[in-house]
């Protein structure tokens, strides 16, 4: 028989959906560390024994198989012990609503081959524009933030050469980007994509803890014009990755304006703010800029991917429109989101914002996001009050950045950092980040599961001082470490 989905396979589509939510169900009831530790030679040993070319084993034995394969090995967001990156647990109405789509497999590039799909996407961006403050914005739904910003940038390079009266080629080469070094690293990776000039991206000075200068703004934008450069676009960063600290976006707005530059704001972190009832007002101003994105797959709790990008004039999107005869020919009067992204075939992934809201409401995302900044309030202080550790910054939204053994000396600090982040990541036991403040390594733990308690947070510090104390040459024996005892995590 087929395995297509179809009618005459629904109802193994019902059994097999059945076994595989059995599956996921059981780790999900049964993991107790975020990882399993396996060394890499051995994950590629098990990737690599996998025959791909032989004859298929039938479905229920192939999810059978990555049961053991992948399901034993993955890292798990869900976990209290993950502590890493920028990767939040995901809520039931979201994992429930990717079956949907998975299923149906909607194409929302054209209306023709999603119709209330497309109608209920651009319901959801209206809905996400307001909250931004935008009267009557637009927007699409992308991949992720990297793509957000890159289009973004895009509008904005196609906004500044309309002004300029000079070839393509050599206006480009005049245009500038401003922003803090603190911003996310595809701003420059769009630069780059965008054929901008190789200093076209000017770090402008922060206020010490990473937040952007609004008046060194405006020194910069000052001396960018002085020098013959175009200011192109304004960075605000909403939520920055290492720090959790943002820009002031009133001010700097304030600064765009006075300059006529387009200001972006990179809330890809930050957006959960936009429903949060306790911590809104740290975006104020953000109703002021030309675009914003927002990932939902960051700060409401959604499966990746789901990610938008928000503009405040609808007309901005039209620099990306491209037509092809077979599919959004210009005469078209169907609302085609093709017309406004970057991609062409395009997941549903609005359905899982849109579900989660039904279920849950705007207030209970909004609730979560704000648990997960008081945690990292408290362990802040914690970290700060610890004699073996030490604080490094206070972050407004939800990271951690500490440095161990504050007595030990910068050098041994320094190098603790990567030996302690890779003797949790082999064990298993606990997965913590690493990045550098200042030009000094630190560790960092990124707190977005609003289930993880304080205690499980001391939990993952204790392992850390445990760990460098004994990598430091101090008791206890790194042994413990990785094997770890059943009371623990
Ligand atoms: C994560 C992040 C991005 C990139 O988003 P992806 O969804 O990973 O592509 C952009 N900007 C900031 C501030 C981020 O934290």
């Amino acid at each position: 028989m087929s395995e297509v989905l179809s009618r005459s396979t629904a109802d193994l589509y019902r059994s097999l959906i059945a076994q595989t939510s059995t599956v996921v169900a059981d780790r999900f009831a049964s993991v107790t560390r975020p990882a399993s530790g396996a060394s890499r030679a051995e994950l590629q040993r098990l990737v690599d024994d996998v025959d791909l070319d032989g004859a298929g084993v039938g479905t229920p034995d192939a999810i059978r198989e990555i049961d053991e394969l992948f399901l034993e090995h993955a890292v798990w967001f869900h976990h209290p012990a993950y502590a890493a990156h920028l990767n939040c647990p995901v809520v039931l109405p979201a994992v429930a609503a990717e079956a949907v789509l998975a299923a149906v497999n909607t194409s929302v590039d054209t209306y023709d081959q999603s119709a209330i799909g497309t109608l209920m996407e651009r319901r959801l961006i209206d809905w996400a524009s307001g909250l931004a403050g935008f009267d009557h914005g637009d927007g699409v739904f992308t991949s992720g933030g990297t793509q957000s910003n890159l289009h973004a940038l895009f509008l904005a390079r196609e906004a500044a050469l309309a002004g300029i009266d000079a070839p393509r080629s050599t206006a480009i080469a005049s245009l500038v980007v401003l922003a803090t070094a603190s911003s996310h690293f595809s701003v420059a990776k769009s630069a780059l994509l965008l054929a901008l000039a190789d200093d076209a991206v000017i770090a402008v000075e922060d206020d010490g803890e990473g937040r952007m200068d609004a008046d060194a703004l405006d020194s910069a934008l000052r001396r960018a014009a002085a020098s013959g450069r175009l200011p192109m676009a304004v960075v605000a960063t909403a939520g920055t990755t290492d720090r959790g600290v943002i820009d002031p976006v009133g001010a700097i707005a304030a600064v765009c304006d006075a300059h006529d530059v387009w200001l972006h704001v990179d809330a890809a972190y930050g957006c959960g703010l936009l429903v949060s009832p306790r911590h809104r007002p740290l975006l104020a101003g953000i109703e002021r800029a030309r675009s914003i994105t927002v990932d939902f797959h960051k700060s409401f709790f959604q499966p990746v991917s789901s990610s938008a990008l928000l503009v405040r004039e609808p007309r901005d999107l039209a620099a990306g429109a491209w037509h092809a005869d077979y599919l959004n020919p210009a005469d078209s009067e169907e609302p085609n989101q093709v017309d406004k992204s970057l991609q062409t075939t395009r997941r549903f992934d609005a359905l899982k914002l849109w579900v989660t809201l039904r279920a849950l409401g705007a207030d209970g995302i909004g609730d979560m996001f704000d648990t997960v900044l008081d945690l990292a309030a408290a362990v802040s202080d914690e970290v700060a009050a610890d004699p073996e550790l030490e604080l490094v910054g206070r972050t407004q939204l939800s990271t951690v950045l500490f440095r161990v053994l504050p007595g030990a000396g910068p050098e041994v600090q320094d190098a603790l950092v990567a030996q302690v982040r890779r003797v949790l990541f082999e064990s298993g036991r606990a997965l913590v980040a690493k990045t550098v403040i200042d030009g000094r390594p630190c560790l960092k733990l990124t707190l977005l599961n609003p289930e993880t308690t304080l205690e499980d947070v001391r939990a993952i510090l204790a392992m850390v001082k445990d760990a460098a104390a004994a990598l430091a040459g101090m008791d206890p024996d790194l042994d413990d470490i990785l094997v770890g005892s059943e009371a623990s995590v």
